[in-house]
């Protein structure tokens, strides 16, 4: 079976819905073996409005969650590569402040994960089932537009959007975009998550078109306790799935393309 050394998709108690000291989500990484453990909480997104998100972290906890992080990046330098990213959505609208805040912390990358149509604050969750294939477009152009900032690492479940249409309808819409994803060159995810949960995602007929066009995936754990660090067997599984569709697993991300792309707020 196919060695995965990193992880990227980690979340902590901050977002509200994960559990356990940052500490022992290190601690389980390096008795897992990983080489690199990513942290890539469900980032604070800026609001033009009033409201308040129960999904992710709030704007005043991100110098706690760097600070923690840095520290640990630290202490366990030896054992393993600490990165700290964020998982952040394309909110169009407050895209350009959400750039100038998180430069203020030392937050390495971003990672896409697109849970809502639009905006969080009136716009559709992406996990709300729909038949609608006008919906599944719309979900797609929010992860194109996102990509164009350049400023993304990987696409977090590509599959997300909660679609109960046909397989051909469903097909009809993405793969188009499959066809699209190809020309930016980031890797997609397979998300742990989602498979050992049995979800609508990592959705198989998402994958052979994948497959089909040559993308390539990354395994992401997406770790909302310590425990699933542990979770070789999961891991292993989706590999399994990649290969079953023909997919390759690739091991490095590039994880400064926020820097790189710093210029295009
Ligand atoms: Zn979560
Ligand atoms: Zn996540």
């Amino acid at each position: 079976m196919q060695k995965i050394p990193a992880n990227y998709h980690t979340h902590t108690f901050r977002c509200g819905h994960a559990a356990g000291e940052d500490r022992d989500y290190v601690e389980n990484a390096v008795s897992a073996g990983f080489s690199t453990l990513g942290f890539s909480d469900h980032s604070p997104m800026v609001y033009k409005t009033d409201h308040v998100s129960r999904v992710r972290m709030k704007l005043s906890q991100t110098q706690d969650y760097t600070d923690s992080l840095m520290q640990l990046k630290a202490e366990y330098r030896d054992r393993i590569d600490v990165q700290i990213g964020l998982e952040a959505e394309f909110f169009p609208d407050s895209f350009r402040e959400y750039r100038a805040f998180i430069a203020d912390y030392p937050i390495r990358y971003l990672i896409l994960g697109q849970h809502f149509l639009w905006r969080e604050e009136d716009g559709i969750f992406a996990f709300r089932p729909t038949e609608d294939e006008q919906l599944l477009t719309q979900y797609c152009k929010n992860i194109l537009a996102g990509l164009d900032t350049g400023v993304f690492s990987y696409v977090a479940h590509p599959d997300l959007m909660n679609f109960v249409g046909s397989d051909r309808a469903y097909a009809r819409v993405m793969r188009p975009f499959v066809r699209e994803l190809k020309n930016y060159g980031v890797p997609l995810e397979i998300n742990r998550l989602g498979l050992i949960d049995e979800r609508h995602y990592p959705r198989r007929i998402f994958w052979e078109m994948a497959a089909e066009q040559g993308l390539k995936a990354v395994i992401g754990v997406d770790a909302h306790a310590p425990a699933a660090l542990l979770d070789e067997e999961g891991v292993d599984a989706c590999v399994r799935f990649a290969h079953s569709c023909g997919v390759e697993v690739v091991t490095d991300v590039d994880l400064d393309r926020l820097t790189k792309y710093s210029s295009n707020v």
